[in-house]
């Protein structure tokens, strides 16, 4: 699709109601059909062959180029990104990141990476590009004069993930994006954590502004899916690169999907909302010695969340004072309302234990200025429950503990 997108005006609420809901693929429905299909068919040999020279997102040809339910879902994706072209979809948000990588990427190029980055994405550049001649470096994620001196010649795109996953590192987008462009790099942001309606990507300086949309657009821990939002720069070559990979997501993900994004702002106001009151709460706990959450006034990294995002999520990371592994994980077996399980963004609270240290390339976990007995850490998603009963929650589970 060329050309940008055309912008929006109506705020981030109004345009997660609207966005691509256009007539030709409701019809007079609210919502697009499920268009299961993998052949279309044509009138005749002159329409097929026609049909050969258009190649572009909304004209039917082939299933592996999707129909009305999975561009319906594309293009509410791009009106979400201001200065977007256009969104692929993929079956995993892990897809996402490495088709991504694979459409700017080729043999002798470098990637960078920052450290805070999500493990599975780390896993395929270090084995899988290797293997094809592409190295990864990695960078401290609050670094920016760090990360300029890295660049050399080889270097042909960076990925930024911001905050971290797990450890919750806000990294200056602004600054890493625009010393990166200047150098002629692809910046690939895994915006996961804030979605496109609380962090706007590519006009903060991203070429592709990656999701899983697993998380808050799913929203109800029943789908597996991923998109890339880029730019006209970055679009043409994502999409080409993609079809060749074979990417393409389900039409009933992408119909559930669609019915996640229209209630994604009031699921993430009432997650962040809590995810505070929660993150507040323990950072008044004695057995707490860190709680990484971007929105709490005076946690690492807030200043640049308060300067870069309009919302935040109740996804963060606590870590204990203190203890052992062992105590860490009865803490977290004696939690009631949380599950214990990877991913987030559903309706329903999740708890992990974590251990970061055993992917950080470059910059130490524990933090060095941290006392280092202070090191088992515990990441909360905290989703739609009444946050006083989440509270209770684990308050009963930190007696449980000091027991034993
Ligand atoms: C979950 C996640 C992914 C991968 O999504 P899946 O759908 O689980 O494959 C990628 N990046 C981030 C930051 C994630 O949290």
């Amino acid at each position: 699709m060329a050309g940008e997108s055309e912008p929006d005006k109506h705020a981030p609420a109004t345009r997660l109601v609207t966005a691509g809901r256009k007539p030709e693929w409701t019809g007079p429905a609210v919502n697009p059909p499920v268009w299961r299909t993998s052949t279309h068919l044509y009138e005749n040999c002159a329409a097929l062959d026609a049909g050969r020279h258009i190649n572009r997102d909304g004209v039917f040809h082939y299933g592996a180029r999707g129909g009305p339910t999975q561009w319906a879902l594309a293009d509410a994706l791009t009106a979400l990104e201001p200065g977007a072209a256009g969104t692929m979809l993929y079956p995993t948000g892990l897809a996402a990141p490495v088709c991504a990588l694979l459409a700017v990427l080729k043999t002798g190029d470098e990637l960078l990476v920052s450290d805070n980055s999500y493990d599975p994405t780390r896993t395929f550049a270090q084995r899988w590009l290797k293997d094809f001649g592409v190295s990864t470096r990695f960078f401290d994620p609050l670094d920016v004069a760090g990360f300029a001196a890295m660049i050399g010649d080889k270097s042909r795109a960076v990925l930024l993930e911001s905050p971290g996953s797990l450890t919750m590192e806000v990294c200056d987008i602004p600054a890493l994006a625009a010393t990166a462009k200047a150098r002629g790099l692809a910046v690939l942001l895994d915006n996961t954590w804030a979605g496109p309606t609380a962090f706007a990507g590519i006009a903060h300086g991203a070429d592709m502004s990656i999701l899983a949309l697993t998380k808050h657009v799913g929203g109800h821990s029943d789908l597996m899916l991923g998109s890339v939002t880029a730019t006209p720069e970055y679009y043409p070559r994502l999409r080409r690169s993609s079809l060749q990979l074979g990417q393409q997501a389900s039409p009933d993900d992408c119909a559930l999907a669609l019915r996640g994004l229209r209630t994604m702002d009031v699921r993430l106001r009432r997650s962040s909302e809590s995810g505070l009151r929660l993150a507040e709460w323990l950072s008044e706990r004695t057995e707490v010695a860190h709680v990484l959450c971007p929105m709490l006034p005076g946690a690492p990294g807030h200043d640049l969340w308060l300067r870069d995002f309009t919302g935040g999520c109740g996804l963060f990371t606590f870590v204990l004072k203190g203890r052992d592994e062992a105590a860490r994980n009865r803490l977290i077996d004696a939690l009631r309302l949380f599950g214990i399980g990877y991913s987030w963004g559903g309706f329903e609270s999740l708890v992990l234990p974590i251990h970061p240290e055993r992917d950080r390339e470059v910059s130490a976990w524990p933090p060095a200025n941290w006392d280092p007995a202070d090191r088992h850490a515990v990441r909360l998603w905290v989703g739609l429950e009444d946050p006083d009963d989440l509270i209770a929650d684990l308050d009963q589970a930190f007696a449980a503990i000091k027991l034993t």
